[in-house]
């Protein structure tokens, strides 16, 4: 009881908070009134593309961009194809569709993770079972996951039915946490014995690789994001990704309001979806793309002087990729070794204090309102990490490797 009061102090439950902030601030830029968790970097081409784009008037969904820009991305993540989209939350739910979830269809998603990957599944009016992570990459815990499935899933010729609701279950959406890769071979391996689609949402995984390979290539389908505050953006912008001709030409018609190719007859053959990414948006992602390698160089040197400053530090660790990986350290992470989420707060208030920007986790998805009845095993070690997460800046230019000439 004694031991539990005197905890109650900052000083004495065996964590360093000041020391921490203090580290912190030698790390990053002094001269700065506050640093944000993340700052898009346009030093490029930006300029120059996006004024063509007003020049020539292609400034909206034909352009010579798009195509340039699916071509630059399918080139650099190795992909057949990538067919680029208004949004990430657009493409993973062009996705879903594509591989065929149904209204009523249960589809496995992390409980950890970005609400976009569990509101695309209820556009879908598709039903989310989440599932939990495991420490080692954020990322769904496939061993855990075999244990529930070997459980609750029957295969029949219908497909998998979970056996507790009769719904069947279709598909799995894996995330790669922070830019992080999940264990992708026993995930993928998982979901062919039991049926289900693999999608990874790489979203925050540009520029990550698992056992050398680019994130993307072991689902069916995978999506990225453009949003301002990821490694590339394009104002807004998302892209499918897929290996598989038949599936990208689907997502392209199904993106472009199912319209038939043709000069002047404006004919559709289904209910589709204006979600093609602008010429002006592909524009900038074109001069992004361009600098990436620099980009990822400066987020690596970033990462590499948060792991050599917080290296041994009691009470916590710098979170760094697995060992299968070679990760973009999109979003650089603290993990506190103590699991109330009271450090964590504390940690959060001095940062902000200081003017240096952190974030705690996502709240679970489960937890959220709109989400909390839908069925999930044991989710505890998601609410651990939850507890014990904080988002410290990762601006590609704190890694001192990239001029920022603006
Ligand atoms: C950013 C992100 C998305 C997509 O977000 P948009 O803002 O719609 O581009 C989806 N999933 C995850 C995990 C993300 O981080």
């Amino acid at each position: 009881m004694e031991l539990k009061i005197k905890n109650m102090n900052d000083k004495n439950i065996g964590l360093d908070l000041r020391g921490v902030v203090a580290a912190l601030k030698q790390i990053l830029p002094a001269d700065k009134e506050s640093v944000p968790l993340h700052e898009p970097l346009f030093g490029g081409r930006e300029w120059d593309y996006v004024k063509e784009c007003l020049d020539t008037g292609w400034v909206s969904s034909a352009g010579p961009f798009v195509s340039r820009f699916e071509e630059d991305l399918a080139r650099f993540t190795g992909m057949k194809r990538a067919v680029a989209v208004v949004n990430g939350t657009a493409a993973l739910h062009t996705a879903l569709l594509l591989a065929g979830v149904k209204a009523e269809d249960e589809v496995l998603v992390p409980t950890l993770t970005f609400v976009a990957t569990v509101n695309a599944v209820r556009y879908c009016q598709a039903v989310p079972r989440f599932v939990d992570a495991e420490e080692r990459t954020l990322g769904v815990d496939p061993v855990k996951l075999r244990r529930e499935l070997a459980q609750i899933a029957r295969l029949s010729p219908e497909g998998t039915i979970n056996r507790r609701t009769g719904r069947r279950i279709k598909a799995l959406i894996v995330m790669h946490t922070f830019g992080h890769p999940v264990d992708l071979d026993p995930l993928r391996d998982l979901c062919a014995e039991f049926g289900l689609d693999l999608i990874e949402d790489a979203a925050e995984s540009l520029g990550s690789y698992y056992k050398g390979v680019h994130t993307g290539h072991w689902g069916k389908l995978a999506v990225l994001s453009f949003n301002g505050n990821k490694t590339v953006t394009t104002g807004g912008g998302g892209a499918i990704l897929t290996d598989d001709e038949n599936l990208a030409d689907r997502a392209q018609h199904l993106t472009t309001t199912a319209k038939q190719p043709h000069p002047w007859a404006y004919r559709h053959d289904e209910v589709g979806y204006n979600y093609r990414l602008p010429n002006l948006n592909a524009a900038l992602g074109c001069a992004q793309l361009e600098r990436l390698p620099e980009l990822l160089a400066g987020k690596r040197a970033l990462a590499a002087r948060y792991a050599g400053v917080f290296s041994g530090w009691p009470g916590l660790t710098f979170f760094s990729e697995p060992e299968f990986a070679r990760s973009n350290y999109w979003l650089n992470a603290l993990l506190l070794e103590e699991d109330s989420g009271r450090q964590r707060d504390r940690l959060l208030e001095l940062t902000h204090q200081a003017g240096i920007l952190t974030r705690p986790a996502w709240d679970l998805m489960h937890t959220l309102p709109m989400f909390e009845h839908f069925p999930h095993g044991d989710l505890s070690k998601a609410e651990n990490l939850a507890r014990r997460l904080v988002n410290i800046p990762s601006s590609p230019a704190l890694g001192g490797a990239v001029s920022d000439p603006g």
